[in-house]
């Protein structure tokens, strides 16, 4: 089986490039962050603090995930409801960030995601993906841009959609989350030692989908 694992900090673009070269390659996406996120999502449902660590633990046994693919999208299922959507929100961002630092709740999805991996061809996307959930994957790839970048990218995304929102304030939610994500004792974002660096800060998105891709392609 190929593994093409993808790690690198929120805003890089790791989700829609991977999603996007998962299709041309014919492999299976796999979003880890949309499980963090759904637990995230369940814990604050559920009225607990997501950073409560003994808490978030307890719920874990009624949580069930189930992936599946819509119209080549892959959609998450939180106990058979589909949350693709209530996932994504600034809220929800900082409470998986929060349960993400849990290794209660990381080893609960170890063991889902390699299964993933060991029965396809997968193009995996997360944090951890290269220095924990697939050491051996074929190909890593650390994927970033500066904090710049990428507050620069979603401030347009955001402003494009309507949403009112301060450049200052977006650029300050993605350092938080990238402090929150390399600075945790259990399994913190960080470029594994044989994963290729591919900075896109200074490129658009057609070009860094195409160094993407090539870096890739190059290494299968
Ligand atoms: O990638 P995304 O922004 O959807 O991930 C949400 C949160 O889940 C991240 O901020 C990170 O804390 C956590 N995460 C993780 N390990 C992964 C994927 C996501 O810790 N493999």
């Amino acid at each position: 089986m190929i593994s093409v694992a993808i790690d690198g900090p929120s805003g890089a673009g790791k989700s829609s490039m991977a999603k996007r070269l998962a299709a041309e390659l014919g492999y299976t996406y796999v979003d880890t962050g949309a499980m963090y996120r759904a637990i995230g999502l369940y814990a604050v449902r559920s009225g607990k603090d997501p950073a409560d660590a003994p808490a978030v633990e307890a719920l874990l046994p009624q949580i069930r995930l189930d992936l599946g693919m819509v119209d080549g999208t892959q959609h998450i299922y939180l106990n058979g409801e589909d949350v693709s959507d209530a996932i994504r929100t600034e809220q929800i961002s900082m409470a998986a960030s929060a349960v993400a630092a849990n290794p209660a709740v990381r080893a609960f999805l170890l063991q889902t995601q390699r299964d993933l991996a060991a029965s396809r061809n997968v193009l995996m996307d997360g944090r951890d993906i290269g220095t924990v959930v697939l050491p051996n994957a074929t190909v890593k790839i650390f994927l970033t841009a500066s904090a710049e970048a990428r507050a620069d990218r979603r401030f347009r995304e955001q402003q494009a959609k309507g949403e009112p929102v301060r450049y200052e304030d977006v650029l300050a939610d993605i350092e938080r989350r990238d402090y929150q994500d390399s600075h945790r004792a259990a399994a913190p974002l960080r470029q594994a030692e044989d994963a290729i660096l591919v900075d896109t800060s200074d490129l658009g998105i057609e070009e860094s989908f195409r160094l993407l891709k090539k870096t890739i392609l190059t290494h299968l």
